[in-house]
C-alpha cells in the first residue's frame, strides 16, 4: 500500500479501491496560442497528483487533500452547482467536484457519490498545472470505479469544463490533455482546433540532456485581467483580418496582415501568435529529426516575443532565462500564462549545478527571493497505480 493508499484508511477508516495518478505539464512552445486554435507542445513532468478512492452508495462526496489546510469537506452529489462552488478554505475542492458535476452534467453516473483522498508534489500556483493534474487524477479515478466509457481526450475535455463552468477559470484544453494523454518520453503535439494529436519522441535523457524548470516562485496580481485583455485582442484583431481565429493565418503572410492593423497592440499581439505557431511546427520538425539541441534558439525566441510582443512576462522570469542561457542553456522560455511561474531550460545533462547555481546566484543578486529548480523530463500520462 503506498503512503497515500495509507492516509486514505487513516483518514476514513477503510481502504481505497484503488490510487490514480495524473502529472503536472510543462509546455515546450506554444504560448497563448491555445485560443487562437494554433499548436501547443507540452509534455507530462514526472511529478504528479495522487488520487486515492473508493465509492460510497449513498450520493456524498468526501474530498480530502494532503496539501490542503481544510480537513475533509462532504457534499452531496445531487446538490452540486456551479453557482455555489465551495467557499473558503474548501475552496480547492471545487476542482475534484467540478469533474464530479461536469460528468453528471454529461449523464455519466456517478451519483453513488465517493470518498477522495489526495496528494500531490506538484507545485500549486507555479503554471505547471497542479490544477489538470487534480482534475485528470480524480476523473480517472471516478471513470475506472464507475466503469465509464470515456476515452481520455473525452476524460481531458470534461476536466477542462469543471475548471471553466464549475471553479470558473478560463483555461484552454491544454492542460487537461497533457496530464490525461501524455505519453513516456514524448512531447504532445496538439491542434487545438482538430484535437487532433501527435506523441513527438523527445527522450532528452537519451541525447544526454535535461530539461531544467525555475519556479520563480512569484505570481504578480495581474495576470487574470492581463490574460482577458490578451483573449479580446487577439480575437478583435482575427475580427479585423476577416478570419475564424489567428491560427487562419500563415506565417507566410504575416507582413501582409500586419500591414492590415491600424492598431499597434493588435499588430504585436498578432506578430507573437503567428511566429508562435511557426515556432511549435518548427520545433516539432527538429525533434522529429533528432536536433533536440537546435530547439534552444527558438525556445529563446519564444521568449522574446512573449517579453516584448505578448508583454506577459515580468522581471523574474527574464531573469531565469537571461542567466540559465549565459550559464550555457542551448535556449530557455517562459512557460505558461506568464506574470510569474516558471521558466524552462534546455541544458546538456551535466550543467544543471552550474546552470542552476547561476540561476541561483541572479535571482540573489537582483534581490528576488530564491528560485526553485527541479529537472523534467518528458513522463507519462495519468494512470491507475494500484
Ligand atoms: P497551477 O495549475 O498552475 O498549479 P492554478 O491556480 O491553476 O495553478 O491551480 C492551483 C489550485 O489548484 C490551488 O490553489 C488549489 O486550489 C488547487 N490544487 C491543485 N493541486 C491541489 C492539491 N494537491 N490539493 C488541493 N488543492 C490543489
Ligand atoms: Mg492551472
Amino acid at each position: 500500500m503506498n503512503a497515500t493508499a495509507r492516509e486514505f484508511r487513516e483518514l476514513y477508516g477503510y481502504p481505497p479501491e484503488g490510487v490514480w495518478a495524473a502529472p503536472g505539464r510543462v509546455n515546450l512552445i506554444g504560448e497563448h496560442t491555445d485560443y487562437n486554435d494554433g499548436f501547443v507542445l507540452p509534455f507530462a513532468l514526472p511529478q504528479r497528483t495522487e488520487a486515492a478512492a473508493a465509492r460510497r452508495g449513498d450520493g456524498l462526496l468526501r474530498l480530502h487533500s494532503a496539501d490542503a489546510p481544510s480537513g475533509v469537506v462532504s457534499l452531496d452529489i445531487a446538490a452540486l452547482d456551479p453557482a455555489h462552488p465551495p467557499p473558503g478554505a474548501a475552496s480547492w475542492a471545487a476542482y475534484p467536484a467540478g469533474v464530479v458535476w461536469a460528468l453528471r452534467d454529461a449523464g455519466l453516473p456517478v451519483g453513488g457519490g465517493a470518498d477522495l483522498h489526495v496528494r500531490s508534489d506538484v507545485p500549486t500556483g507555479a503554471g505547471l498545472s497542479s490544477s489538470a493534474a487534480l482534475e485528470v487524477a480524480v476523473g480517472l479515478a471516478l471513470a475506472d470505479l464507475y466503469g465509464l466509457a470515456l476515452t481520455r481526450p473525452e476524460l481531458a475535455a470534461l476536466a477542462r469544463r469543471a475548471e471553466n463552468a464549475y471553479v470558473g477559470v478560463p483555461c484552454g484544453v491544454m492542460d487537461q490533455t497533457a496530464s490525461a494523454c501524455a505519453t513516456d518520453g514524448h512531447a504532445l503535439h496538439l491542434d487545438t482546433r482538430s484535437l487532433e494529436q501527435r506523441h513527438i519522441p523527445f527522450d532528452c535523457a537519451a541525447a544526454g540532456l535535461r530539461l531544467l524548470v525555475i519556479d520563480t516562485r512569484v505570481k504578480h496580481a495581474l495576470a487574470d485581467g492581463a490574460y482577458a485583455r490578451r483573449r479580446s485582442s487577439c480575437h478583435e484583431a482575427a475580427a479585423v483580418l476577416g478570419v475564424p481565429a489567428l491560427r487562419d493565418l500563415p506565417y507566410e503572410e504575416l507582413e501582409q496582415a500586419l500591414a492590415g492593423l491600424a492598431d499597434p497592440l493588435h499588430r504585436k499581439r498578432v506578430r507573437h501568435v503567428v511566429t508562435e505557431n511557426e515556432r511549435v511546427v518548427r520545433i516539432v520538425e527538429l525533434l522529429r529529426s533528432g536536433a533536440f539541441r537546435e530547439a534552444g534558439p527558438l525556445l529563446t525566441e519564444g521568449h522574446a516575443s512573449l517579453r516584448d510582443d505578448y508583454e506577459v512576462s515580468c522581471p523574474e522570469l527574464d531573469l531565469a532565462v537571461a542567466a540559465a542561457n549565459a550559464a550555457g542553456a542551448y535556449g530557455s522560455r517562459m512557460t505558461g500564462g506568464g506574470f510569474g511561474g516558471s521558466a524552462l531550460a534546455l541544458i546538456d545533462a551535466d550543467a544543471e549545478p552550474e546552470v542552476a547555481r547561476a540561476v541561483t546566484g541572479a535571482f540573489r543578486g537582483a534581490g528576488h527571493a530564491p528560485p526553485r529548480i527541479t529537472t523534467a523530463a518528458p513522463s507519462a500520462g495519468a494512470a491507475r497505480l494500484r
